[in-house]
Parts: C-alpha cells; sequence; structure tokens
C-alpha cells in the first residue's frame, strides 16, 4: 500500500495525512483505551512521526499509562473526537485512530493487544495475532 491515508475528527477541525505505509495496525483492549475512547478497543495506525502531517488546533492530554510511561492523547478541542496518541514506551512513534479515516475500510487490524482486558461485550476476530499484553512486554 503507497497510497496517502487521509483522516480527521468529526467536525473537521483536525485533519491528518499519513504519507507512508504505516508500521502497524491493531486493536488495543487495555483498560485505559476503553476509558480513553468510552468503547472496547482503540483502533490504532502505528505510525512513524515524519510521515503524519496534522494540520489544525488540537489539545494534548498525558497520563501515565500501564507501563508506568506517559501516554499524550491529543483530540479535537471543538468536537473531543480523540485521534492521535504518543506512548513514550515507544520513542517518539505516533499512534492514529483507525475510526477517525476518511476511508475506515483502510484500517485493516492484524493484531489484538492486551486481551487479557478483553471485555465479555467485544469479539475478537480469528485471524489476528493475540497479545496477552503488548507485544514488547
Ligand atoms: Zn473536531
Ligand atoms: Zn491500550
Amino acid at each position: 500500500m503507497s497510497k496517502t491515508l487521509k483522516g480527521g475528527c468529526l467536525c473537521g477541525e483536525v485533519r491528518y495525512e499519513i504519507t507512508q505505509e504505516p508500521i502497524a495496525m491493531g486493536k488495543c483492549h487495555c483498560r485505559d483505551c476503553q476509558k480513553a475512547t468510552g468503547s472496547a478497543y482503540f483502533p490504532y495506525i502505528l505510525v512513524s512521526p515524519d510521515t503524519l502531517k496534522i494540520s489544525g488546533a488540537s489539545i494534548d492530554y498525558t497520563m501515565k499509562g500501564s507501563s508506568g510511561k506517559d501516554v499524550t492523547r491529543t483530540f479535537c478541542p471543538q468536537c473531543g473526537s480523540y485521534v492521535f496518541g504518543e506512548p513514550s514506551i515507544l520513542e517518539g512513534l505516533r499512534t492514529v485512530s483507525g475510526a477517525t479515516l476518511d476511508n475506515p475500510e483502510d484500517y485493516k487490524p492484524d493484531a489484538d493487544i492486551w486481551v487479557e482486558h478483553l471485555q465479555d461485550w467485544d469479539i475478537l476476530d480469528p485471524n489476528t495475532t493475540k497479545f496477552d499484553r503488548s507485544p514488547e512486554s
């Protein structure tokens, strides 16, 4: 895949382009992602920061992650959409919410991480690689 992926928040204030093939796509079922998204998992697209072009005003919130290291989440200040993440444990790599793509069918997750926090009301894709916690641990 070499096409540029585009997306943005609900209201259109925050826009982005991913100019090269993402490093990975998957679903994070950890409790922090559940709370931050208000949903069953965060549909992450992992990218190198130099391939992510962002426009529009946004607001960052930084919290300690389950690793004990900071996780910064970036939201649209107008509509509240959660668009980007930056887990400092990944040393500069960024995450983009696959749900915010203009063409959400371009989000093709092949991993489920933090499956030990999977909710009973969530259903796992049988075709992905599963990790009890994060792939690094
Ligand atoms: Zn917005
Ligand atoms: Zn998570």
